[in-house]
């Protein structure tokens, strides 16, 4: 089930050039209607239900209807972010309420490294090796045809 927006919360990022929703879905699902400055999904049937833009609005506009799987019926999953864990918030349709707290990084915030500390990769997207290749695969070289 897809994403959606609700309007009564959504501030449009605040007239931003690009909303956080914009930003952070692999989808390039979500769009701003800027005479109203409400964000809404352009088309949710290609909705992946990764919870990302709703992990990352700053108002807690957005929610995903989950799979009945997953969330009982008139039940929701909220998450929210913190810098070192994220709580899931499951508010069934009884007015029950159940949190699962997960810790979601093993370093300070802001530490990490993008080369994983190989200083020997390349950023050359037509190589033919990865990113930290070849030191990471313990080689002194990677053979290509
Ligand atoms: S990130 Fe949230 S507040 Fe910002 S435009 Fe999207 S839904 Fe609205
Ligand atoms: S849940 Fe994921 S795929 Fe769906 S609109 Fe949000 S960021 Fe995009």
């Amino acid at each position: 089930m897809p994403s959606f927006v609700k309007v009564d919360k959504c501030d449009g990022c605040k007239a931003l050039d690009k909303t956080a929703c914009q930003h952070i879905c692999p989808n390039d699902l979500m769009a701003l209607n800027k005479e109203i400055s409400k964000a809404y999904n352009l088309e949710p049937e290609m909705c992946w239900e990764c919870y990302n833009c709703v992990k990352i609005c700053p108002q807690d506009a957005i929610e995903v209807r989950g799979y009945a799987d997953f969330v009982p019926m008139g039940a929701n999953v909220i998450p929210m972010r913190s810098s070192d864990s994220i709580m899931w918030t499951v508010k069934f349709r009884s007015g029950q309420i159940k949190r699962f707290k997960f810790p979601i990084r093993t370093t300070p915030e802001g530490s990490a490294v993008p080369d994983g500390g190989f200083e020997t990769g390349t950023d050359d997207l037509k190589s033919a090796t990865l990113f930290t290749e070849p030191a990471s695969a313990g080689l002194p070289a990677i053979w290509t045809k």
